[in-house]
């Protein structure tokens, strides 16, 4: 079985970093250890003996690969703008080496058939590890409950209206859909009725001409608010494990820190734009940093890093959502919501590391352990012995600047602090010295274990 050993390089993974190194059998961490161990340099030459290959990582950082819980890869209905393919490419050129990916496609995922049809194009040409959510109508109650619960990740609700036709919004079809679910139910909590009513208002001011400043005014944190206290009423009453995606409000940190408290089963997602970004990037990159839920105050921002600090908000996500550039930038009424970050989450998060605003082990914490635990991933997201071979190593003081593989060709920030020098997906070079690797990882199915 051929064998990798790195060396030399430091570690990053459950809240410690540490020099040490990791042998790679076949799709496996065979071997993790510490340069302080008694017996580092027995195993180092032990592995040098069986290793097809030694990686010398000295100066650079290896850790395990991001699993990206809230990707839109656009396929089927959308490639145009993306597809899994050109989307998983630039999700390993990031170091993410799993996703699970939203149902809002066209058809929708909201249906055995569909899911099977996604997985089978995985399958084909996905450069990483996938899992899909199955979307919630408020007609497919028997697909959510039949779904195999070790293979599809989380039922997605959107009570707020987004891209795609999947809002679910009567208290009724909610109540069931919580209540009956066997799998996580992940929600998308905006009010639309709220969101509409913002809208008419500033159409009366500036009919087609709204400023891209609006958006978190329009899709208010009010309209936020009163669709996670929704959320979590329903969780409270159902028992269902709720996990609320793109935390963007103070308040709302502090209802999942509440219902937490009391015991209710709800874990929380913020997405990196709602961390690196504040509401004076609007003035900036207008509709390049258009998205739902609308990025909010300062204020907002500082409190989703304490949140991330404190382990309130559990997961960070990206909620890749591409769409080309004729298509964003036009008026704010036509301008759709979304931005591609896949490939550029890990290297955001490193420069929050290197700004002070975060800690380099909660980045792995939020994006790489945490899931494995809430989403009961089977073997991954650890650099553990015996856990599969999803590993990235980054190097923290080589500046980056890469080229966008994203099919949609743009990213509201380019130029990073760090640069993501290899991903390993399943023992396998996806990516080595920053480039795409010519043949595809083995890649495979994310595993569930309920
Ligand atoms: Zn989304």
């Amino acid at each position: 079985m051929p064998g990798i050993l790195f060396i030399n390089g430091t570690i990053v993974n459950e809240g410690l970093v540490y020099g040490g190194g990791v042998f790679v059998e076949g799709d496996t961490i065979a071997d993790v250890w510490a340069s302080f161990d008694p017996d580092a340099e027995a195993l180092e030459k032990k592995y040098r003996d069986l290793a097809s290959e030694v990686v010398d990582l000295t100066g650079l950082h290896i850790a395990p690969g991001l699993i990206d819980e809230h990707v839109h890869f656009r396929e089927p209905g959308a490639t145009h703008k993306g597809c899994i393919e050109s989307e998983s490419a630039a999700a390993v050129l990031g170091g993410v080496t799993s996703y699970m990916d939203m149902p809002n496609n066209n058809p929708p995922a909201v249906s055995e058939a569909a899911l099977l049809s996604k997985e089978a194009v995985a399958a084909r040409g996905s450069y990483a590890n996938y899992a899909f959510y199955i979307g919630a109508t408020s007609t497919n109650l028997c697909q959510i409950v039949g779904v195999d619960t070790r293979r599809v990740c989380g039922v997605k609700v959107f009570m707020g209206s987004s891209t795609g036709n999947l809002l679910v919004d009567d208290k009724a079809s909610l109540h069931r859909i919580f209540a009956e679910s066997k799998i996580p139910v992940a929600v998308h909590c905006e009010d639309n009725g709220i969101i509409a009513g913002n809208l008419e208002g500033f159409k009366e001011v500036y009919a087609y001409d709204i400023p891209f400043e609006a958006h978190p005014f329009i899709r208010s944190r009010e309209a936020c608010i009163a669709s996670s206290s929704l959320a979590i009423e329903l969780a409270r009453e159902t028992g269902a494990h709720l996990h609320i995606t793109h935390l963007s409000t103070a308040e709302e940190v502090d209802m999942v820190a509440a219902a937490k408290k009391a015991g209710v089963k709800v874990t929380a997602e913020t997405c990196v734009q709602y961390l690196y970004f504040d509401d004076s990037a609007y003035a900036e990159f207008g509709p390049l940093v258009k998205c739902n839920p609308a990025i909010k105050r300062a204020s907002d921002r500082r409190a989703l890093l304490d949140a991330v600090r404190s382990g309130v908000i559990d997961t960070i996500a990206t909620d890749h959502a591409p769409h080309l550039l004729e298509e964003k930038q036009t008026d704010y009424l036509h301008s759709p919501s979304g931005i591609p970050l896949v490939q550029f989450s890990l290297l955001m998060m490193l420069d929050l590391v290197a700004e002070g605003k975060m800690k380099l082990t909660s980045v792995f914490e939020c994006a790489a352990h945490a899931l494995a635990r809430i989403w009961k991933v089977k073997s991954r997201g650890f650099v553990r012995k015996g856990y599969k071979a999803d590993l990235v190593v980054f190097d923290m003081k080589a500046p980056s600047a890469p080229s966008v593989a994203s099919r949609c060709g743009w990213s509201p920030v380019e130029k990073f602090y760090s640069s993501v020098v290899h991903t390993v997906v399943n023992g396998t070079f996806a990516v080595r010295d920053g480039k795409l690797c010519a043949g595809r990882p083995k890649v495979c199915a994310l595993e569930f274990e309920r």
